[in-house]
C-alpha cells in the first residue's frame, strides 16, 4: 500500500481527517504544531487546547494499526507580536513519534483521536488487507449506532469559566456505516438465494452496494438496522422490480442474522 492509498483509505473510513508534513521546527522545538485541518479533528470532539503555554492537560491519542496509546499535551502557545492567535501545539509522547520527512495524519471516528506517521508505513511489514483490518478493529463500532450523540469529553480545559459549546452531530451520510455494513456482509449480497460474490476493485475492495430499507428521504437512517449490502442487480430490483415489496420483506426477514 502506498502512502497515498493509505491516506485515501483513512479519509474514506474516518469522519474527520487532517494531515501535515513534519517540519524541522516540530522536531527542533520539541513541539508539534497542529495545522488548521488537523485542528478540525479536535474541534469535532470539542477538545480544547489548554491555555497559553500550559501543557499540563494530557489527552490520549491512539496510533493507527499498532493501537499504541500516546499521552500528549495539547496547548496554545502565545506568539510574539500583538494580535496573533496562539499557536496550537502538541508535546510529550508525540515528540519521539515524529521523524524527519514524515507526515502526520490525525483522524477521529467521532470518539477517539487517532494518529499515524506515514513514514512508518513501510516498516509495518503487513499486507494491505491486514492493515485495513487492523484499522477497522480500532473503530468504535458502537459509536456508529444511530442516536448516540458525539458529546464525549476527552479532556477538560483548565479554565473553569470557559463554556464548551456542544452541538450534537447526527449521522447523516455516514461512510463508516457503508464500510462496516459491506465488511460485515463479507462483501457478499445479503439477499437470500443470491450468489453474487462481488468483483475486485483497484483499491483491493470488493464491489458491493448499500441499500437503505427505509429511504433516507423518508426518514430512514444510516444505521446498521436500516442498511443491507446488496449486489447491483438485487439493488435495482429492490428499487424498481414489480415484486420489490416481496424482496424487501425477504431481506428484512433475515434481520439480525445479516450481521452475525
Ligand atoms: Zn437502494
Ligand atoms: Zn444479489
Amino acid at each position: 500500500m502506498t502512502e497515498a492509498e493509505l491516506i485515501e483509505f483513512i479519509e474514506d473510513t474516518f469522519k474527520v481527517v487532517g494531515t501535515k508534513d513534519i517540519s524541522c521546527t516540530d522536531i527542533n522545538k520539541q513541539a508539534y504544531i497542529v495545522n488548521k485541518e488537523q485542528l478540525k479533528v479536535f474541534e469535532h470532539l470539542r477538545i480544547q487546547p489548554s491555555a497559553n503555554g500550559n501543557a499540563k492537560e494530557i489527552i490520549s491519542v491512539r496510533v493507527l494499526v499498532s493501537d499504541q496509546e500516546l499521552k500528549a499535551s495539547f496547548y496554545g502557545s502565545q506568539r510574539t507580536g500583538s494580535g496573533r492567535p496562539p499557536e496550537i501545539r502538541m508535546g510529550r509522547e508525540i515528540i519521539p513519534y515524529l521523524t524527519q520527512n514524515g507526515k502526520i495524519i490525525f483522524a477521529t471516528d467521532g470518539y477517539d483521536i487517532f494518529i499515524f506517521n506515514l513514514s512508518k508505513l513501510a516498516g509495518l511489514n503487513m499486507d494491505d488487507n491486514a492493515i485495513r483490518e487492523a484499522i477497522y478493529e480500532q473503530i468504535n463500532i458502537g459509536f456508529l449506532e444511530e442516536g448516540i450523540p458525539t458529546t464525549r469529553q476527552i479532556t477538560t480545559t483548565d479554565e473553569p469559566t470557559q463554556q464548551i459549546t456542544t452541538t450534537i452531530t447526527t449521522f447523516r451520510r455516514n461512510n463508516k456505516i457503508n464500510v462496516y455494513v459491506k465488511r460485515k456482509a463479507g462483501y457478499k449480497c445479503q439477499m437470500p438465494n443470491c450468489d453474487y460474490e462481488g468483483f475486485d476493485m483497484p483499491s483491493g475492495k470488493k464491489y458491493i452496494e448499500v441499500h437503505h430499507l427505509v429511504p433516507l428521504a423518508e426518514g430512514g437512517t444510516d444505521s446498521l438496522e436500516n442498511t443491507v449490502a446488496v449486489c447491483p442487480t438485487c439493488h435495482r430490483k429492490l428499487h424498481y422490480a414489480t415484486d420489490k415489496e416481496t424482496l424487501k420483506q425477504m431481506i428484512e426477514a433475515i434481520g439480525e442474522k445479516r450481521f452475525y
